[in-house]
């Protein structure tokens, strides 16, 4: 099995390289963010709370958010993987995720942590908002969320360093570049495995 966690700030690409290396490894694309703008459309009572804190750019409750992955995480069947991608976002949603994989025996294969600096993320945060119809793409929510990146996610690098299962990226350069750099990340991994 290979578990794949893709980090990195708004704007970052984890997105589009997520679905680029579904295609190429055949694993599960989880995006906690498409999860939760689903449970917003559906009017559900996590819906519903998701949305007050999506709106003001802060992140949803640590609780809400890992019980809805652990239950997708669970009912999953067979599967080669999965790319996760928007968890985790706090230490503690990390080491939830590890409690959550031990139960499974799985674990976390890498982390890869697309690095892009903070001028071309909000630009392609802003170009991305004229079309992407997100409540959340716009300049105010957009520092906000750059903000709570800052001083919250950020600290979940430290984590998977410890780990031993922390590698960067360079996250700038064309789509297809850095999905190269991913690849060589990923295949190490993979031969390590093998
Ligand atoms: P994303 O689509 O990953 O940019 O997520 C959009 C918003 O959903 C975030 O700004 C948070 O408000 C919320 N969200 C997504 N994933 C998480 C998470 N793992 N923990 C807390 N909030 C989250």
């Amino acid at each position: 099995m290979l578990n794949v966690v893709i980090f990195g700030a708004p704007g970052s690409g984890k997105g589009t390289q997520s679905e680029k290396i579904t295609d190429q490894y055949g694993l599960k694309h989880i995006s906690t963010g498409d999860m939760l703008r689903r449970e917003i459309k559906s009017g559900s009572p996590l819906g519903i709370i998701a949305k007050k804190h999506i709106d003001q750019g802060q992140l949803v409750p640590d609780q809400l958010i890992t019980e809805m992955l652990s239950k997708l995480l669970k009912g999953l069947g067979a599967i080669n993987g999965v790319i996760l991608d928007g968890f985790p976002r706090t230490v503690e949603q990390a080491e939830a995720l590890k409690g959550i994989f031990a139960d499974m025996d799985q674990k976390v294969s890498v982390m890869l942590n697309l690095e892009v600096d903070r001028e071309e993320l909000i630009k392609r945060l802003l170009i991305r908002g004229e079309t992407s119809g997100r409540s959340d793409d716009n300049l105010e929510t957009i520092q906000k969320r750059i903000a709570v990146y800052d001083e919250i996610t950020s600290s979940v690098i430290e984590f998977y360093k410890k780990e031993g299962l922390y590698k960067s990226i360079e996250g700038t350069g064309s789509i297809d570049q850095i999905f190269g750099r991913i690849c060589k990340a990923v295949d190490a991994v993979l031969e390590k495995q093998a």
